[in-house]
């Protein structure tokens, strides 16, 4: 999800009919561009005063995809120059519901240079009830001619607070301390925020903190038993060793002193994190990462997964 800055702005400019005729949105995959471009169609084809108001038939027609006005290409795969030609040819004709036509081309840095081409002559000439979003990851991959004439709008991600506020609305029985993790590991992400508080990651992380406590207490029998027996697949034993290096760099702040960090409140971990070497911290990391690397190279699970067992004791010992 992006932060709403952007949003508000162009609302602001709809309502003053100030609103450009080609804009080129550009922000990460996954933070809602697409979403972002319709909530701007609403915002030049709502027909009441305080733009978009999501009560009137625009308004209403444009969530439910059935806005005769709105014109999306590239939502499944790359547009081709078919559809851009389509989409030029439509630029012609009169709106049928309102005054204004919107386009949005979706993956418009994946166009080709004779789609961009094409589309450049809309943006040169463009109709007066026109306007037209190009949605991309990446501005470098449009180009010069098609950036120099468009408006640009960055979608950056959420801000903490505007997290905290969903993940608050989502898990109610939520602590604030766990809603500040997930918002410290989100860096502005909702989508990683929310994965990072789902049950599944919670139980994953446990394991990682039980493989923890096994190791820095060098209980060799419990380790190995808890990284062998529950016969893990590879991507699941991945998953937690993941888990594990996140908990051991958090470990690793609060030995130097970093002010903030995310250990679990367990007083055993914590206890034995405080009695652990940095070096021994470091040498674990190390061995959970070069094992996590050896899984996704297809090493044999088993031997993985016991090799590590050896090596996080020996490291324990440092
Ligand atoms: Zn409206």
């Amino acid at each position: 999800m992006y932060n709403s800055d952007e949003l508000r702005l162009f609302s602001q400019k709809a309502r003053n009919g100030l609103c450009s005729h080609a804009y080129i949105v550009d922000g990460d995959a996954g933070i809602g561009k697409l979403d972002f471009a319709l909530e701007c169609a609403r915002a030049l084809l709502c027909t009441e005063r305080d733009k978009p108001c999501g009560y009137c038939q625009g308004c209403r027609k444009v969530l439910s995809n059935e806005h005769p006005d709105v014109y999306i290409i590239g939502r499944e795969k790359t547009a081709a120059i078919a559809d851009v030609r389509e989409l030029i040819r439509r630029s012609f004709l009169k709106p049928n519901d309102s005054d204004r036509q919107i386009f949005i081309v979706k993956n418009a840095g994946k166009l080709r240079e004779d789609s961009q081409n094409a589309l450049l002559k809309l943006f040169e000439e463009p109709p007066e009830s026109v306007t037209i979003f190009l949605l991309t990851e990446s501005r470098s991959s449009l180009l010069p001619t098609v950036l120099s004439r468009a408006q640009r709008i960055h979608l950056d991600g959420m801000r903490d607070f505007e997290i905290a506020e969903k993940l608050r609305e989502c898990y109610p029985e939520l602590r604030e301390r766990e809603i500040n993790t997930a918002i410290d590991i989100a860096r502005g992400n909702l989508g990683t925020a929310l994965k990072y508080l789902s049950k599944e990651s919670a139980a994953t992380r446990l394991k990682a903190e039980k493989l923890l406590v096994y190791a820095l207490s060098k209980q060799s029998y419990e380790l190995t038993g808890a990284l062998l027996l529950p016969k893990y697949k590879r991507e699941q034993l991945a998953a937690v060793l993941y888990e594990l290096t996140v908990l051991l760099n958090e470990a690793e702040k609060m030995k130097y002193g970093v002010p903030k960090y995310n250990l679990p409140q367990s007083p055993e971990l914590l206890e034995l994190v405080k009695g652990a070497s940095k070096k021994a911290l470091a040498k674990m990391g190390e061995s959970a990462f070069l094992c996590m690397t050896a899984l996704e190279n297809n090493a044999n699970v088993t031997a993985a997964a016991s090799k590590l067992a050896i090596e996080l004791l020996s490291a324990a010992s440092r």
